[in-house]
């Protein structure tokens, strides 16, 4: 009889550890990336059909081209106000205090010139130094209002949330999740990778950085409930007729595209929208200016990968990290 018990309690906790981690993925193309979500729990399904269905209606909102966004709207009015969703809102507060806090490195009214650099479209060109100047005026960031859900944009000026509006889906995705229950998830919203919880069974997730040359994985990260968000030259950029090399990130100081010691810059904060401004900015700054901004700040990590073939991380991160290919040298920021 006790026997049985023993088996009938077995099988019951066997069932209950089964329906607790049941594992659901879902994998969509959203903001011009495929996202993948996997989450874990009985209501996992239900739970990423509603992530995507936000993520899809988020991007509806703050897409550049899609012709019923508010930022195309806006990029449209000429001048007039238009009123937007409040995600849209917060969104560019957001942004605008941003670009202020780092003497606009970060800027997410450069859309002019992006688009004469040919980013936006594809079809690439080097724009004249003149040209760029003049297109900089239009890129103060003094030309955005936002009063409430109303912004107006100066005539001319134009603005682009591809920096942040990945990291934002995902810290609304985050929130869903919570809301739904489930404890444990791992999303890739196309590099930006997000961990809500540890795994299910209580260890943390290990998170592979991609490499820039191959399909390896040069760095690995253990960590629980944080983004992981990673800016990179490598994966959009162009080469022109004299050989030269574009990346699809540009310094919002001087309109032209980054052109430093980074290969990439990698971030690690508790939101994903924090993490992807800073991944952004910290690429546009480069090394020492990162450096500074990271010992001015206590809410984020981060690791570089250099042209020279280094890695540096800060050392918040010592205990969380594995390298797993040859470096020249590793640094330790302290
Ligand atoms: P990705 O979206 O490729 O993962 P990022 O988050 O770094 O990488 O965003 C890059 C995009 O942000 C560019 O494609 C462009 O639309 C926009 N952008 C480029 N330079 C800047 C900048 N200095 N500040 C804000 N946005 C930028
Ligand atoms: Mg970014």
């Amino acid at each position: 009889m006790k026997r049985i018990r023993f088996a009938l309690l077995g099988l019951f906790l066997g069932f209950l550890a089964a329906s607790c981690s049941k594992e659901s993925s879902v994998a969509f193309s959203a903001m011009n990336t495929v996202m993948h979500i996997t989450s874990y729990g009985k209501k996992s399904e239900k739970a990423n059909a509603v992530c995507k269905k936000r993520i899809e209606e988020l991007e509806k909102i703050l897409s550049t081209t899609m012709d019923d966004s508010d930022i195309f709207k806006l990029n449209n009015a000429k001048g007039k106000p238009c009123s937007v969703h409040p995600e849209t809102a917060f969104l560019l507060d957001f942004t605008l205090n941003f670009a202020k806090k780092t003497g606009n490195a970060f800027n997410p009214a450069l859309y002019p010139v992006t688009r004469s650099w040919g980013f936006t479209t594809g079809s690439y060109r080097v724009p004249s130094a003149e040209e760029i100047e003049k297109l900089l005026a239009l890129t103060d960031i003094r030309n955005v209002l936002v009063d409430g859900d109303t912004v107006s944009l100066s005539c001319g000026s134009m603005l682009d949330l591809g920096a942040a509006g990945k990291g934002f889906a995902g810290d609304e995705a985050v929130k869903l999740l919570k809301e739904k229950g489930i404890k444990s998830a791992i999303l890739d919203l196309g590099g930006n990778v997000q961990a809500l919880g540890c795994k299910p069974n209580g260890k943390p997730w290990t998170i592979g950085l991609r490499s820039p040359e191959d399909d390896g994985v040069p760095v690995a990260l253990k960590v629980c409930d944080c983004a992981v968000v990673t800016s990179g030259g490598y994966e959009r950029f162009f080469t022109a007729e004299d050989g030269r090399t574009f990346v699809h990130i540009l310094d919002g100081r001087t309109g032209i595209p980054v052109e430093n010691e980074l290969v990439s810059a990698t971030i690690v904060a508790e939101s994903g929208l924090y993490a992807d401004v800073l991944s952004t900015t910290v690429f546009v700054l480069g090394k020492e200016a990162a450096t500074e901004l990271w010992r001015g700040s206590h809410d984020f990590e981060m690791i570089l990968l250099l042209e020279d073939g280094s890695l540096a991380y800060t050392e918040g991160l010592s205990d969380k990290i594995s390298v797993l290919s040859d470096f020249s040298k590793i640094e330790i920021i302290r």
